[in-house]
């Protein structure tokens, strides 16, 4: 899905920074140069005191004593005369003022008596004594002292500006001091790139509704303020991952022609404190300033999650603070009039009271698994840029995705393509579908995983003892095919396909716990040993089984009590709800319904050992079997109307596989 063309929120013309060190860099050498004033030639003494000295040539000789060095200025007509000496030494003409040479001496150099000695043969007057003076080189004096400083401030400018840039990826930010500003992105109608409409959201009719009345407010304020009403300050879209919320939102964005402010929940966070909240004030002023128009705020749940209780221990203050800044600013003395904010979680169950009340988010707009005929119109969707082969029925793999989100059934859309081109075939065909969608649920096939002919017996007569008693319990999920091709972490595997019920009865779990223990006790029944194979099928029966008793209230001794909080946010603050006694009354449930149903799969499958055997042996032998088979060997399925509906019990088996 294309993404509408990002526009950033307008910003000012920015100064670059590194201008500002060019600048100090240019400063620092002119100040060098303008100190030192040029460089005298250096010599030695023994050259001084046998021509310079000795022809009177200088004017003035300077020891600095704290650098052992004499320096000499000439007098200005003997200049040139030492202009081109030998080592190709040069007077530089702008350094006339002197000092023009200087020589090294030694600490015990006794220059009273040397100058003296040099200078023998001139007149008295003529002679020069050397003066003495002590030189610090105050700049670089400065410098040292400011060197440490300038490192730190340099390091810190660095360090700042990669944060910000890291955390300005999008948007106003960009430079340390935009770090408070909100990284909302801006959509508004002069987007050009392709936008998504609600014709790209397939399904999802109520919530389409809901929130193209949303949009209606801000386009028609009147037709609703004129009866009284007032418009609503928010609305909270909540569902499972990947069921099309951000879609929607980007939909209300290519639709709704007012601007859209656009941003995650985890954009306010950042390692500063008291940003989170300036974030908040800032995309609001923004957001004002634009008026009428949508705010979005994806995974919420990262800044509106509830707040603690024991203040003295919460260690979310930032998070905390930001959450407060943004119930302010919904619902604080200022008017946020023509702003509707619009968010999306996964979890409403997890956000802050205060965040859900009315007034805020007013609305809940749930977006939930797509049925069967959502299924069908994502498929649509998803299909359009796919060479389909011809004939291919889309309603029969919506019939084959029940539980899948629009993500995922994106995804399979994809595979298929993908699966289809590796076997360089010019449409996608039925069969490259079904891969993609095995591949999605149970993970890739590993054909190259070593398994010995010991262990393939084990895993086979453990999915012979699903698919077994899964055929012959009246409620347990209809069986589509078994395998024992390794895919992803498992061994082996046995595709169901689960009812779409809004309820479920006490009968249907114990089946399907039934089918679910049914691999141990195939294990157990034929090689009166188990294995550790059964892992997953056992946690997943005891999740059950508790679920059953503490929160469904299906248990005989605890009939009618639910533990459940759904809430989340343990209201009820004391560690379990319940006596130690009944705990261990509600553990004796949950192991009397586990060891029923264990006892009631051992049951169905020794009285068709028969059917187990076979099943196990053509399943050794094939390594994959389909509901054909199993009808072939264990007869006509009691609960067979959902299979046939679903077209997959045929009189040609070569239609599935
Ligand atoms: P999450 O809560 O994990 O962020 P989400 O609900 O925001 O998930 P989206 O990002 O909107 O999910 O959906 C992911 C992808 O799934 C979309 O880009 C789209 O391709 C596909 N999709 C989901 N729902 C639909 C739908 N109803 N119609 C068409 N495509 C859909």
């Amino acid at each position: 899905m294309s993404e509408p063309n990002r526009r950033p929120v307008p910003q000012k013309s920015r100064f670059n920074p590194y201008l500002i060190y060019l600048m100090i860099g240019i400063g620092l050498i002119i100040m060098w140069f303008s100190y030192s004033g040029g460089e005298p030639v250096q010599t030695d003494w023994k050259d001084v005191s046998t021509t310079m000295l000795a022809k009177g040539d200088v004017e003035r000789a300077v020891v600095i004593t704290n650098q052992n060095k004499v320096e000499l200025y000439l007098k200005k007509d003997a200049l040139t005369k030492y202009g081109n000496r030998e080592k190709g030494a040069k007077i530089n003409p702008n350094i006339a003022q002197g000092p023009q040479y200087y020589f090294n001496i030694s600490s015990n150099w006794d220059d009273q008596k040397m100058f003296s000695e040099a200078q023998a043969n001139l007149p008295e007057a003529e002679r020069i004594i050397p003066d003495y003076i002590e030189r610090n080189n105050y700049f670089l004096q400065a410098l040292s002292w400011l060197a440490f400083p300038i490192i730190l401030i340099v390091f810190w400018l660095f360090m700042m500006r990669s944060v910000s840039r890291n955390a300005g990826g999008g948007g106003g930010s960009g430079g340390i001091f935009n770090v408070g500003k909100s990284k909302a992105q801006l959509f508004d109608k002069d987007s050009a790139a392709k936008k998504v409409t609600f014709n790209d959201v397939a399904g999802l009719e109520e919530a389409k509704v809901e929130i193209m009345e949303i949009v209606d407010f801000l386009k028609n304020p009147q037709k609703y303020t004129n009866l009284g009403g007032k418009i609503p300050k928010g609305a909270l879209l909540v569902g499972p991952p990947g069921t099309g919320k951000t879609l929607l939102a980007k939909a209300v964005a290519g639709e709704a022609n007012v601007p859209f402010f656009s941003m995650s929940g985890s954009d306010f966070v950042e390692m500063f404190v008291g940003v989170g909240a300036s974030r908040v004030r800032d995309l609001f002023k923004q957001a004002k300033e634009k008026a009428p128009c949508i705010v979005f705020i994806d995974e919420i749940d990262a800044v509106g999650r509830a707040r603690g209780k024991n203040v003295g221990w919460s260690s979310n203050d930032e998070r905390e603070n930001t959450l407060n800044q943004l119930l302010t600013e919904m619902d604080g003395f200022g008017t946020n009039s023509g702003v509707i904010i619009l968010a999306a979680t996964n979890r409403a169950d997890i956000l802050d009271k205060a965040l859900l009340r009315a007034g805020r988010f007013d609305r809940q707009i749930q977006v939930d698994l797509p049925e069967l005929s959502e299924r069908l119109e994502i498929f649509k969707v998803h299909l359009r840029g796919i060479k389909i082969a011809s004939g291919l029925e889309i309603e029969f793999l919506a019939k084959q995705t029940p539980g899948f989100s629009g993500a995922d059934i994106a995804n399979v859309c994809n595979e298929a393509a993908l699966i289809a081109a590796r076997k360089n075939k010019t449409v996608v065909e039925r069969q490259d579908f079904l891969d993609a969608i095995d591949r999605i649920i149970a993970g890739l096939e590993k054909k190259s995983k070593i398994i010995s002919p010991e262990e393939k017996r084990t895993i086979a007569y453990h999915e012979a003892g699903h698919a077994t008693v899964s055929w012959l319990l009246e409620h347990a999920n209809p069986l589509l095919k078994v395998t024992i091709i390794p895919r992803g972490r498992s061994l082996g595997a046995a595709w169901y396909l689960p009812e779409e019920r809004q309820i479920t009865t006490t009968e249907q779990m114990l089946d399907e716990m039934a089918a679910t223990l049914g691999g141990r006790a195939s294990e157990e029944l034929t090689f009166n040993k188990i294995s550790t194979g059964a892992l997953s099928d056992l946690e997943k029966v005891t999740k059950q089984a508790y679920a059953m008793v503490a929160y469904f209230g299906m248990s005989d001794k605890l009939a009618n009590l639910s533990y459940y909080d759904s809430s989340g946010q343990s209201e009820m603050s004391f560690g379990k709800p319940y006596s130690e006694k009944t705990a261990e009354v509600l553990d004796q449930e949950v192991k009397a319904i586990i060891d029923g149903a264990y006892e009631r799969a051992k049951q169905v499958l020794s009285d068709h050992a028969d059917g187990l055997h076979q099943v196990a042996e053509l399943l050794l032998e094939k390594e994959i079997i389909f509901s054909e088979d199993l009808e072939r060997i264990l007869g006509r399925r009691v609960a067979q109307s959902r299979l046939e509906e679903l077209g997959f019990v045929k009189k040609d088996p070569t239609q599935v596989s």
